[in-house]
């Protein structure tokens, strides 16, 4: 099938060709002809970030497994396969993960699917006696769940954990296999405390929390709260997560019950970067069908110096909030195209909030913004944030979204910011032609 991808990539041969072509003509020597050469030739899984291609690109770089030998270059198609491959995560051997086909978290060794009942076997863990146990009108509001379902809860939560979260080594690029959907469903990639992961075109979908725990102090409420991000970063540094994309589907928000009077539930984040995690690029993945998309952060007393994210030529489309919600680091949001239209039941409550002190610059971004919406209403902060930069448009027109914001708000976001972004190889001065380009340059499924 000639795919857009495929065109596309022709296309860039050609184009290598014609100014090889053109080098000779001009007799510039035999170097530069080399070198575009070999460019060309590095395939998918050997790619490795670009230099100034963000935050992650400093330093050392971000070169995932580029180096693997034979030995460690693996394609998976089974949640067993990837669990072989991803080997043991203090092993710093760098590796090639090809994932082909989209891999279900939630199966056994042998392959056979797993549902919620399976992980709560044996456990005593039931929702119907949960509820019963923590019901607000007899338990109280004041203190956390605690006791026998709540132990029972934990374990098999714990017994899920096991199966879904995929611990991921240093020196690893995981990379989807072009047209075959490639992806993971049901699962999350743990990046935790490790230097120099790549993940690329892999579609990340319905992950999900089979034991959501009530906590009644989240919120005036309460909140049910659950597990499991499509990809966390903890601890990690240079991190470079391009072309995926992230959704709920098939189970959406609006298929959740409520519980106690609060939503049940079941999805966290789709790419978090919390715990001091630092030198992330995110580029041009696409973001969708999801509520809390993106936090940097997870706490307002992570320790400055760290939680340094690039973010760039990204969709947002259909998400509730944090795109991203930034704490605390050096962050630079560019070239992205948020669409806050209303999808299948999720309601943009805003798009970036800058708190505890993030230094935001948001610079030559997209909004495309519905008639009702407020464009006010695009950010957020608690007033210790900043948020610099110009060039965003929103419907086409140049606007200050941080004026607007602030018009409307009593916790202001600040202006300045404490550094100036330099490594922003790639960085369009106009954001005017993003919802078209993006379009189909954005995601699993479009590199070849
Ligand atoms: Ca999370
Ligand atoms: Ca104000």
């Amino acid at each position: 099938m000639a795919s857009p991808s495929h065109r596309r990539s022709l296309r860039k041969r050609r184009t290598v060709l014609v100014s090889a072509a053109a080098v000779t003509a001009a007799g510039l020597g035999a170097a530069v002809f080399v070198m575009n050469a070999n460019a060309g030739a590095v395939d998918l899984y050997h790619q490795t970030l670009a230099a100034k291609d963000g935050w992650a690109s400093s330093g050392t770089g971000t070169t995932g497994g580029a180096k693997a030998d034979s030995a460690h270059t693996f394609t998976v198609s089974t949640r067993a396969q990837l669990v072989k491959a991803l080997g043991s995560a203090s092993d710093t051997t760098p590796r090639i993960i090809k994932i082909k086909g989209t891999i279900d978290a939630n199966t056994n060794d042998a392959g056979k699917k797993l549902t919620c009942s399976d992980y709560a076997s044996g456990t005593g863990y039931s929702l119907t006696s949960y509820l019963k146990a923590y019901d607000p009108s007899t338990y109280g509001t004041s203190k956390l769940p605690s006791g026998t379902q709540e132990t029972a809860r934990a374990a098999a939560q714990t017994k899920q954990a096991k199966n879904i979260a995929f611990k991921v080594p240093a020196n690893t690029s995981i990379v989807g296999v072009p047209g075959t959907n490639a992806g993971i469903t049901g699962g999350m990639l743990q990046i935790q405390n490790v230097d120099n992961v790549i993940v690329r075109n892999l579609a990340f979908s319905a992950t999900e929390d089979c034991f959501p725990q009530w906590d009644p102090t989240d919120g005036d409420d309460g909140n049910w709260n659950s597990n499991y991000d499509s990809v966390t970063l903890r601890g990690a540094t240079h991190v470079w997560a391009d072309h995926n994309t992230f959704t709920d589907a098939p189970h959406l928000d609006s298929a959740n019950p409520k519980y106690y009077g609060r939503e049940y539930q079941i999805h966290d984040g789709a790419l978090d970067i919390t715990k001091s995690s630092d030198l992330v690029t995110v580029s041009r993945n696409q973001f969708t069908n999801h509520d809390k998309t993106m936090l940097i952060g997870s706490s307002d007393s992570e320790p400055s110096g760290k939680l340094r994210v690039s973010i760039h030529h990204n969709i947002w489309k259909g998400i509730g909030q944090r795109a991203p919600l930034a704490r605390v680091g050096q962050i630079h949001i560019y070239n992205n195209y948020y669409d806050v239209t209303t999808l299948n039941g999720y309601a943009p409550q805003y798009s970036i909030n800058s708190r505890a002190k993030a230094q935001v610059v948001a610079a030559n971004n997209y909004w495309k913004v519905p008639s009702t919406a407020k464009v006010a209403k695009l950010l957020s902060g608690d007033g210790t944030g900043s948020i610099a930069g110009s060039g965003n448009l929103v419907n086409g027109t140049v606007t200050d979204l941080v004026a607007a914001y602030n018009a409307a708000s009593s916790k202001d976001l600040k202006t300045t910011v404490n550094w100036t972004p330099t490594l922003t190889a790639g960085l369009e001065s106009s954001a005017k032609s993003l919802p078209t380009s993006l379009a189909t340059t954005t995601g699993a499924g479009v590199l070849s």
